[in-house]
């Protein structure tokens, strides 16, 4: 947020400034601290813009992102999300006034000339979105999971944190172990992506595991114990 801050004071004077971030960022599962982001947009005069891909069904009690979990911060003017991800369809969404929808409409290069969702596409979106408003034990069910599978890493002496979202990473730190726990792993079937550099740093290769709310405690804790034992060589 300092940095953010110093960002947009060195660019005080411009008179368009746009400042974004994702709600959850990816690899760590880390949550944006939403009010301290409108308020340095207020403060500078900036639009703000938030991308949701990881926070849709999964943050705020009933799994409608950020803003239901940072409830009286208020609502950046950009408001993004995908479609693909918890909801398990394809294409994605920007909440925005009528003036930033012209504007999309008639500029956004990825918009114009391409194809819409299918109509089963959109129908599955939803139809994704009904079950969400029907059942939002999904959302919070996500999230106790995560803390769940976070736990039982620990107790097996895997260093592990619950970010309050379903992305659970494993620092491994070596790239050619990251890799090569995770192809065994899946041999065990067990998903359990490598993430190395450029997506994280040199050094902070990882396994990224992402949680879901149908997962059982059993299913979970016999995969700790299996990345447990898989680390350990
Ligand atoms: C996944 C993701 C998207 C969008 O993904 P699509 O598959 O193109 O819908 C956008 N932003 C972030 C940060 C993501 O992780």
């Amino acid at each position: 947020m300092d940095d953010l801050k110093r960002k947009l004071a060195e660019c005080k004077n411009a008179r368009n400034k746009l400042i974004v971030s994702d709600a959850v960022f990816s690899m760590d599962g880390d949550i944006l601290n939403l009010p301290d982001f409108l308020e340095a947009a207020k403060e500078f005069g900036a639009l703000s813009m938030v991308d949701e891909a990881h926070s849709t069904g999964v943050c705020g009690r009933t799994g409608h992102g950020v803003c239901e979990l940072f409830e009286s911060a208020g609502k950046p003017d950009i408001l993004m999300g995908t479609l693909s991800k918890a909801l398990g369809a394809e294409g994605g969404f920007a909440c925005v006034n009528s003036f930033i929808a012209d504007y999309l409409r008639n500029h956004s290069r990825a918009f114009i000339f391409s194809t819409s969702p299918t109509p089963a596409d959109a129908a599955a979106a939803d139809a994704a979105l009904s079950v969400l408003e029907a059942e939002p034990e999904r959302a919070s069910n996500v999230k106790l999971r995560a803390e769940f599978f976070a736990k039982e890493l620990q107790r097996q002496g895997v260093e592990a944190k619950y970010s309050g979202t379903a992305i659970v990473p494993i620092v491994l730190g070596d790239e050619r172990l990251a890799m090569s726990v995770s192809e065994e792993l899946l041999n065990q079937y067990i998903y359990a992506p490598a993430i190395r550099y450029p997506t994280v740093a040199r050094g902070e290769a990882r396994l990224r595991i992402s949680v879901m709310a149908t997962h059982t405690e059993a299913e979970l804790s016999r995969a700790a114990a299996l990345i447990k034992k898989t680390i350990s060589g």
